[in-house]
């Protein structure tokens, strides 16, 4: 992908009502601030905050999350036109540099909500092809078990006691959580690993929808 010019774009306060410029960040890379890696996750890198009035907001914009340590480009595309050239990019092969982040782990993902779980995998060394295909197993069971339940979204999230839980939502109201458990992951994780190179191919957009495609070709096989 071409480096975009630093953009500084302007912003109309939506307390005050006065202009004032922020630094976007179009193209994040860990390799060359490192402290960007907690910002992104916290926020602060999308912070702005109005220098006449005080008034205080995150922006929402795409951008290309390029994690030197751990060899891994998320893509946040918040429009249409900016995902389907993130999806080019990120398995074109052909884009200047393709070679040197042809061995990276690559994903494309649409909301704020989705590049934080996949931070949040990443951060605990857990491959996210297999946490979509557990959080479809845990939504099976779920509903096995609480049929007249309404949630409709399963996320990979951590609690406060710092473990890992999958919460189902609806709405954006928690309905219900479950524990992960290490040894079931580590379990599928051995099971799959002959075929997940081939299930998984070099798609670079790995959500529920691709964990239930990949669940059918399993049961298929
Ligand atoms: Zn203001």
């Amino acid at each position: 992908m071409k480096e975009e010019p630093m953009t500084e774009p302007s912003f109309a306060c939506l307390q005050c009502g006065k202009t004032f410029s922020f630094h976007r960040h179009d193209k994040i890379d860990t390799g060359k601030d490192p402290s960007m890696k907690e910002k992104v996750r916290n926020g602060e890198a999308f912070a702005v905050t109005c220098p006449s009035c005080g008034w205080h907001t995150h922006m929402d914009y795409s951008f290309l999350y390029r994690e030197e340590e751990s060899h891994t480009l998320i893509y946040y595309a918040n429009t249409k036109e900016i995902y389907e050239s993130a999806y080019r990019y990120m398995t074109g092969r052909t884009g200047p540099g393709w070679e040197s982040i042809r061995g990276w782990i690559r994903r494309v993902v649409t909301s704020r909500e989705d590049l934080l779980e996949k931070l949040l995998i990443l951060d605990g060394g857990l491959d996210d092809r297999i946490i979509e295909i557990m959080k479809g197993l845990a939504f099976v069971s779920m509903k096995q078990h609480q049929p007249d339940a309404g949630a409709d979204t399963v996320l990979f999230d951590e609690g406060s006691d710092g473990n890992h839980y999958f919460r189902f939502s609806k709405d954006g109201r928690v309905e219900a959580a479950y524990a992960f458990e290490r040894p079931m992951y580590e379990k599928i994780k051995n099971g799959l690993a002959p075929l997940l190179p081939k299930l998984s191919g070099e798609e670079v957009v790995i959500n529920s929808q691709w964990a239930a495609g990949t669940m059918k070709r399993i049961q298929s096989l």
